[in-house]
């Protein structure tokens, strides 16, 4: 009943204040609070149903052991994923990620993450980086995720220890010696044993997730997942 009457209060409230499309501002449909029907049906969802073979999993193949990997979208240029993913990084959209994080988990609810992994690691910000943003929005994702399948989210444990630079105009060499030595774990306990989801905002060429792995995959017990909000078309 309790189900019944919070589900009435939730579209009472959706009528006084609805939540706007966080693509194209109109309102959402109360099914779907973060997107209207026809953004919705229009976002380039990968739609992977094999987590452990995939362009994003194949990718990482021969570099780094990691057990699933996936990506809610893929990031179309000019896109309508574009332009979220650049309001919620460089506009203050820090709700998108909480968002878009709660689509994640819906999306992947039966899935073999939702059963699986014990605790969710969020790509963190070097301390300059953040307290300039406000936030760190790998964090605010691992948040959303965490709402919907009730994983814990491990905070300030993988930290940047390097101010990296940015690496829009590198190649990928460059990406990866400028990520060496990057993370490290303040302590290894918190992961020992643990199947450990990373998650990103975007998968581009997969340096940094690359790097927090390596950081990580000498903790005893420990097995890597990882999960971002978009990968490139070609990674
Ligand atoms: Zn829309």
């Amino acid at each position: 009943m309790w189900q019944n009457i919070r589900e009435y209060l939730k579209s009472f409230f959706h009528l006084i204040y609805p939540d706007l499309c966080i693509a194209c501002n109109r309102r959402t449909t109360d099914i779907n609070d973060t997107f209207c029907l026809d953004c919705y049906t229009e976002l380039p969802f990968t739609l992977h149903s094999d987590l452990k073979t995939n362009e994003f999993a194949d990718h990482f193949k021969g570099k780094i052991g990691i057990r699933f990997a996936t990506s809610l979208f893929y990031f179309v240029k000019t896109g309508v994923v574009q332009n979220i993913v650049k309001q919620l990084k460089y506009h203050g959209k820090d709700a998108y990620g909480i968002k878009l994080g709660q689509l994640f988990g819906l999306s992947f609810q039966n899935s073999e993450l939702a059963t699986s992994i014990d605790i969710l690691v969020p790509v963190p910000l070097h301390k300059k980086k953040e307290s300039k943003r406000g936030y760190n929005q790998s964090l605010k994702f691992a948040e959303g995720i965490s709402t919907k399948l009730n994983i814990p989210v491990s905070k300030g444990n993988l930290v940047r220890i390097k101010n990296t630079l940015t690496q829009t105009k590198m190649n990928n060499e460059a990406r990866i010696k400028n990520m060496q030595n990057a993370f490290s774990v303040e302590n290894t306990k918190e992961f020992e044993n643990k199947h450990v989801l990373l998650v990103d905002d975007v998968l581009t060429t997969g340096s940094t997730l690359l790097e927090c792995a390596v950081t990580l995959k000498d903790i005893p017990g420990i097995t890597i997942s990882m999960a971002t909000i978009a990968m490139g078309e070609t990674v």
